[in-house]
């Protein structure tokens, strides 16, 4: 059975796509850390990130770099934190996180409730930084 984000990437689950390449495919996290926290995954279907092969492995990362640039831009933050969890979702991906501080980049955070209105400025403005 293909994973949640196989089905996101297939269209069949809507999201918030942030950017998309042949292998690669970026939306928000629908339960984000900080505005702009974005997860990078590629299209065929791993679970472990460090499962991928070298060069694809590679290739994401620099994927994930543009994206990280764009949510820089779009939402000034120190850095962008990037953290690899997947301990929910099957499916290998990078989180990206727009942080203030050391803190930010805690999972154990309480989530962001953004309205659909906010997580469409959210992608908006993302997107637009990648342009
Ligand atoms: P983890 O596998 O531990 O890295 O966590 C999975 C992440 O995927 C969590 O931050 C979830 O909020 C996120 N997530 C799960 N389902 C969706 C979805 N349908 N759209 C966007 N993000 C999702």
């Amino acid at each position: 059975m293909a994973t949640i984000f196989s089905r996101i990437v297939a269209g069949e689950i809507p999201c918030y796509k942030i950017a998309e390449d042949e292998r690669f495919f970026a939306f928000l996290d629908i339960n984000p850390l900080a505005k702009g926290h974005t997860l990078v995954i590629p299209k065929q279907e791993v679970d472990y990130l460090f499962d991928l092969d070298d060069e694809v492995l590679g290739a994401m990362q620099v994927f994930a770099k543009r994206v990280a640039v764009a949510i820089k831009k779009a939402f000034p933050c120190l850095k962008v934190g990037q953290a690899v969890l997947g301990l929910e979702v099957p499916h290998a991906h990078i989180h990206l996180v727009p942080m203030q501080s050391e803190k930010d980049m805690l999972f154990s955070n309480p989530k962001l409730q953004l309205s659909p209105e906010e997580f469409a400025e959210v992608q908006r403005k993302i997107v637009e930084a990648m342009e």
